[in-house]
């Protein structure tokens, strides 16, 4: 037979009380100890209510959307005309495809600083 259990909330940091009754609720509806209080974990459903809670949330990186079209640029290492699927940003260098696999394969190897001051 088990007892009640005083449990630390992770949201509040209150303690609470699972109690015995509720273990057997959970553990028959195959949930595992909760980590909240019961007012957090309420609070929590209705901030997760109505959505759709797949699991890749927080997956794939902060891509942005393709730009169709692309954007002309000059490749700031050889200075050659090239196209990016994205919107530059002024403080950045751009690269064309071939620099731009080039810096990624020599990235972190200890090449790093190039151009970093940015003299513009
Ligand atoms: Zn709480
Ligand atoms: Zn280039």
């Amino acid at each position: 037979m088990a007892g009640d259990l005083q449990l630390t909330c992770s949201d509040c940091g209150r303690e609470f009380t699972f109690t015995a009754a509720d273990q057997s609720f959970f553990s028959e509806r195959g949930f595992s100890t909760p980590k909240r209080c019961k007012p957090c974990r309420q609070a929590k459903k209705a901030d997760q209510g109505g959505g759709g809670y797949g699991g890749g949330y927080g997956g794939g990186g902060g891509y942005a959307p393709r730009n169709t079209t692309g954007t002309t640029v000059v490749c700031s290492s050889c200075g050659q005309q090239t196209t990016v699927p994205f919107e530059p940003r002024g403080d950045r260098p751009v690269f064309c495809r071939d620099c731009f696999q080039a810096q990624k394969a020599s990235g972190g190897g200890g090449g790093r600083g190039r151009d970093r001051g940015g003299r513009y």
